[in-house]
């Protein structure tokens, strides 16, 4: 059994306080937040419901880059420089132009907070705000430039929240049996999920195998244990979530969204981590240029609302892949990706893929390469990331 290290009942004291930045939410997007405001001097508090890693959010799957150029590479567990892709009538193999790689959550999120370990960290849960001030369970908490990195629910937004299963919301449900496996694999499968696709990635001693069904009403858990059993692994130890695949303004009511609570996560693959860190640390650069006086909260607020919405382009051209995908007959889409194998093809369009939040980004702001591992051959053949320049 994990040991739980939340606060509980009478730990629990009262939490009552201001901050010059409130970050609510401490997972892949709030922790970036934080480490770009490392050494801006600024009084930095950071919460969430569960202790920092506690709770693993996703199959944790991204791009090598990524880990190297944050930092991360002490939470890496596998690599895969292929993607395998089946469906009933074929199954292919792409040669990456870069390397994808699971990662421990854990482990990630403590690297990640030791490098803006400048924030406080306190446990509680958000329930609401008004105005600049955060309702919890401990007490409200007020702050000029708030955060929300909560996830899905967008708590912090104005008015009642689209709740499922009307939102343009994802199911993503997976196990996370012991095993070992050489391969990154991707069913696209309507008898394994009508609109979706299923996966497994492995991961050092464990294999995680999910479902994720872009319709938010077909339920996920039957696929995922059939699934399971079709690979012969176990299906224990459940973890799912709601995913968004819409992008949604990233700023609402002079609140900062960062990561899923602004649709951060990519429609077509659910990928969010990347992309959760790319706008957290965007979020993170414009109020440290807040709190240093290089700009007002307005203008931080402008500008990462523009910042976002500079990659509105490949977030709705996804949604419509996404879309058509299930509309494609089985045999169709076979040929097709056959065809999608060509290097040239699969290196263009994995670049392009990857130059939506592109891990350059991360070298950039105030600690640069700092963090940095040396490149390890995954290198991002391509240009800048969308919006580098807003
Ligand atoms: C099954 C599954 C597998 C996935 N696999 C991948 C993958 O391999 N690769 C990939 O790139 N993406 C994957 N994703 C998507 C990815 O997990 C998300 O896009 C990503 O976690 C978004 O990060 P975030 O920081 O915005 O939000 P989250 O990771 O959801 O973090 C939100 C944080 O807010 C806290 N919180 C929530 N509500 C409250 C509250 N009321 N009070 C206080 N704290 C609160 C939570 O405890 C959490 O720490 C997967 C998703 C699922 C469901």
């Amino acid at each position: 059994m994990p040991k739980r290290a939340t606060k509980r009942g009478a730990e629990r004291t009262p939490l009552e306080r201001d901050a010059d930045v409130l970050i609510c939410g401490a997972s892949f997007a709030g922790l970036a937040v934080a480490r770009e405001l490392a050494g801006s001097g600024a009084r930095v508090l950071m919460i969430d419901r569960y202790e920092v890693g506690e709770r693993q959010t996703s199959a944790c799957g991204i791009p090598t880059a990524w880990l190297e150029n944050l930092g991360l590479m002490g939470s890496h567990q596998q690599t895969f420089d292929e993607l395998v892709m089946h469906n009933p009538h074929t199954t292919v193999r792409y040669q990456l132009p870069y390397t994808f790689s699971t990662f421990d959550y854990r482990t990630l999120c403590e690297l990640l907070r030791e490098q803006g370990s400048d924030a406080e960290f306190d446990i509680a849960k958000v329930e609401g705000r008004t105005g600049n001030t955060v309702h919890t369970d401990r007490g409200d908490l007020t702050a000029p430039l708030i955060v929300d990195g909560l996830g899905w629910r967008r708590i912090l937004g104005r008015g009642e929240n689209v709740q499922p299963p009307d939102a343009l919301l994802s199911r993503g449900l997976e196990v996370h049996p012991e095993g070992a496996g050489p391969d990154l694999e991707i069913w696209i499968d309507r008898s394994i999920v009508p609109a979706g696709y299923g996966w497994s990635f492995p991961a050092d001693g464990e294999v995680r195998v999910g479902v994720g069904s872009f319709d938010p009403r077909f339920h996920v858990k039957e696929p995922t244990v059939r699934l399971a059993e079709d690979l012969s692994r176990d299906p224990v130890r459940f973890q799912g979530n709601w995913i968004p695949h819409k992008l949604r303004p990233a700023t609402d009511d002079g609140i900062f969204m960062a990561g899923d609570s602004a649709g951060h996560c990519l429609p077509l693959t659910a990928e969010g981590i990347r992309t959760a860190l790319y706008f957290g640390l965007a979020c993170g650069r414009e109020l440290r240029a807040v709190v240093e006086g290089r700009q007002t909260r307005e203008q931080a607020l402008a500008r990462y609302h523009g910042f976002s919405e500079s990659h509105r382009f490949p977030f709705d051209s996804m949604l419509r892949v996404q879309r058509l995908i299930p509309r494609i007959p089985p045999r169709l889409l076979a040929v097709a990706l056959r065809g999608m194998t060509a290097q040239r093809f699969v290196d263009w369009s994995f670049v392009h893929y990857l130059k939506i939040a592109h891990p350059d980004f991360a070298l950039d702001g105030p600690h640069g390469g700092r963090f940095a591992a040396g490149r390890t051959g995954t290198a991002a053949r391509g240009a800048q990331p969308v919006g580098a320049a807003a």
